[in-house]
């Protein structure tokens, strides 16, 4: 887990880093100097002829930014599989650069020179320069470029047979890739597992790796190393011994070269195809084959091999000679690869010339050789197969995997977060719909209690509190109203009421007493009025009705019921004596002269007044007496 965090440190780092690369030296017109890694690995042909037409003004401009250039250059050429131009360059760019130059372009450089030395079989030289890159991009925390140093260096490990070192390097930039999450670093590291393998004669793991790294290849559409990825499969079938899909992969490479402009890479299909022909046992065609091949020219460590191959098969075909000069021949590029002494590739050259001693019919040097080669081959085995390298191989599949795990599990705990969070929003989101809800509510509950406070209030305002009646202040105004809507059109009467003697009342039997008559009067009017109509208190034991859609005869019948309701309404003291109150009624009627409800009022008094004067307990309508009054 530390290393992993570190990693990703280390990627923040790199992309701050990276990021700072990509913008210092591209002030020149050279979009193409940035990170244009899609063109490059896609196209590589199109980004070399792009970078070859800025060859003037990378030459005119600052000298970080010809480094740069020729640093693409040559990556082009590399990937273009031009490894004299990709050469010519890098030693080019070898010899210019001064200290100071920026650290991706030295340390990528030093890998290219890595790689070179390792295609020229110089593996000391080649170690050595990949050690050098890999320090500079440490330093740097150039993680790409790190790891695809470290994996170089694992390559070159096995070419030389060191298995489990190259296995160990391996693992850690494997570990490391799938940490930067690039899928192009681990499709890299998968088609190396693919060549180790093949080299350990694990030839199904071999082709796994291969097919996994081409399938990511493929998805990229990195045309150069889709082939090298088919290039292997093909050789590990050979090696395998299934020569038909070794041919048929072959054949597929063949198609797959179409992208870079150099025919010399024709050489390593017509290196693989002769090869397989002559395992195969096909030996006049795989002669003819390997003849084409060695014509075309290639690295000569392949050359030592197709020699040898042709050897066997001149030893089948009897044709001892030129099997002789053949093997001389492989014999020869050996002596000059010293890296390569000692390994299965140059043992074979022994056993070969012991085979072909015995064909020759020297027994004695044939088994000599055989010997001393079987003695020597069973070292290597062992060497190679000991129980400690099959341990090592066997722990560091288990531990890759369980590292692969532990990130793929890191990879889902961190989107079990991201659902945690999601989830956490949704529940906050929830609250905060229920708080507004709950605050709306709240809102909707205080607007109703202050709307049912502000009735009561005006209830309140224009209600009498004993009786329950309206008040005087709003019957006069409710009196107003009727006499702008109805004005000139009467229809509407006052009944105005007086208890009659109820100082009396209130002498003989007390004032709570005179309070309950009041109430008796009020409840008595609500009854006997009709719908519509409005009864208020006006004062002391004074009550005034409004009646709407009227007549005079009607107003008079409404008002006798009055009188008469009270009269005869059941009035009980506490002691329980009965007690009897009346009342006199004043009516007065709107008309067409009514322009204000005072004059309607004071009609109403008059009458009332009358009834008073005349015996109280009594309806007197302002109309019957109108004449009488009148001066
Ligand atoms: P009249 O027949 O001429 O109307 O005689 P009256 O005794 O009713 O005369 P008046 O109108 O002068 O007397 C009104 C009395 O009503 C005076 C007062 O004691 C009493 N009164 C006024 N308001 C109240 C009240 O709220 N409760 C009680 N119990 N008595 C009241
Ligand atoms: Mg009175
Ligand atoms: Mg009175």
């Amino acid at each position: 887990m530390k290393a992993y965090s570190q990693y990703m440190l280390r990627k923040g780092k790199f992309l701050l880093l990276l990021l700072a690369v990509i913008t210092s030296p591209m002030t020149f017109a050279s979009d193409i100097l940035k990170d244009e890694e899609k063109l490059r690995y896609k196209d590589p042909k199109t980004y070399y002829a792009q970078i070859l037409q800025l060859k003037e003004s990378a030459e005119n401009s600052h000298r970080d930014q010809y480094y740069w250039w020729l640093l693409r250059k040559a990556q082009a050429e590399h990937l273009l599989w031009l490894p004299k131009k990709f050469k010519e360059t890098v030693s080019l760019t070898l010899d210019l650069i001064e200290p100071g130059a920026p650290a991706e372009v030295i340390s990528h450089l030093q890998m290219f020179s890595g790689i070179i030395a390792q295609q020229e079989s110089r593996y000391t030289d080649a170690v050595k320069a990949f050690k050098l890159s890999m320090t500079i991009a440490e330093q740097e925390q150039l993680n790409e470029i790190y790891v695809s140093a470290k994996q170089e260096l694992a390559y070159t490990r096995s070419l030389t047979e060191l298995f489990d070192t190259s296995l160990v390097g391996l693992q850690e930039a494997y570990v490391e890739a799938f940490a930067l999450d690039n899928l192009f670093l681990v499709a890299a590291i998968n088609e190396t597992y693919g060549a180790i393998y093949g080299y350990m004669d694990e030839y199904e793991r071999s082709i796994e790796y291969y097919e996994k790294a081409l399938e990511s290849y493929e998805r990229l559409g990195y045309v150069s190393h889709i082939a090298e990825a088919i290039f292997g499969i093909a050789t590990t079938y050979r090696y395998w011994k299934k020569y038909d899909l070794a041919i048929e992969y072959f054949t597929l490479y063949k198609e797959k070269i179409a992208f870079t402009p150099n025919p010399e890479i024709n050489f390593y299909a017509s290196y693989g195809l002769g090869m397989t022909l002559a395992e195969k046992g096909d030996c006049v065609a795989a002669i003819d084959a390997i003849d084409k091949a060695i014509a075309q020219g290639g690295f000569v460590d392949y050359i030592a091999e197709l020699y040898k191959r042709q050897a066997v098969c001149f030893i089948q075909l009897e044709k001892l000679d030129k099997a002789e000069q053949a093997l001389d021949k492989a014999a020869a590029i050996f002596a000059d690869i010293p890296e390569l002494q000692g390994t299965t590739w140059q043992l074979e050259v022994d056993k070969l010339y012991g085979l072909l001693a015995k064909e020759q019919g020297d027994t004695e040097r044939a088994y000599k050789v055989i010997t001393q080669y079987y003695d020597k081959y069973i070292d290597l085995l062992y060497q190679n197969s000991s129980s400690r390298l099959l341990r090592v191989r066997t722990s560091m599949e288990v531990e890759r995997q369980n590292i692969e795990i532990s990130l793929l599990q890191q990879r889902s705990k961190v989107k079990v977060l991201e659902i945690d969070k999601k989830h956490q929003e949704n529940v906050q989101k929830t609250y905060l719909i229920f708080s507004l809800l709950a605050i709306i509510g709240m809102i909707i509950i205080l607007m109703y209690l202050q709307q049912r406070t502000n009735k009561k209030i005006f209830e309140l305002s224009i209600k009498d509190g004993l009786s329950g009646l309206y008040n005087r202040r709003y019957i006069f105004k409710h009196m107003d109203r009727l006499v702008q809507k109805y004005h000139g059109r009467g229809e509407f009467a006052a009944i105005l009421i007086d208890i009659d003697d109820f100082k009396a009342v209130n002498d003989l039997y007390g004032h709570p007493f005179g309070d309950k008559v009041i109430k008796a009067i009020a409840e008595v009017g609500q009854k006997v009025l009709r719908v519509g109509d409005e009864m208020a208190r006006i004062g002391g034991e004074e009550f005034l009705c409004i009646c709407a859609r009227i007549d005079h005869k009607q107003a008079v019948e409404i008002a006798e019921r009055l009188r008469e309701c009270v009269e005869t309404m059941p009035l009980y003291r506490e002691n329980g004596q009965p007690v009897q109150v009346s009342v006199s009624v004043g009516v007065a009627l709107a008309n067409a002269k009514t322009s204000e409800s005072q004059s309607l009022y004071v009609a109403a008094d008059k009458a009332l007044y009358y009834a008073k004067a005349h015996g109280k307990n009594q309806v007197i309508a302002y109309n019957d007496i109108a004449d009488d009054l009148a001066p």
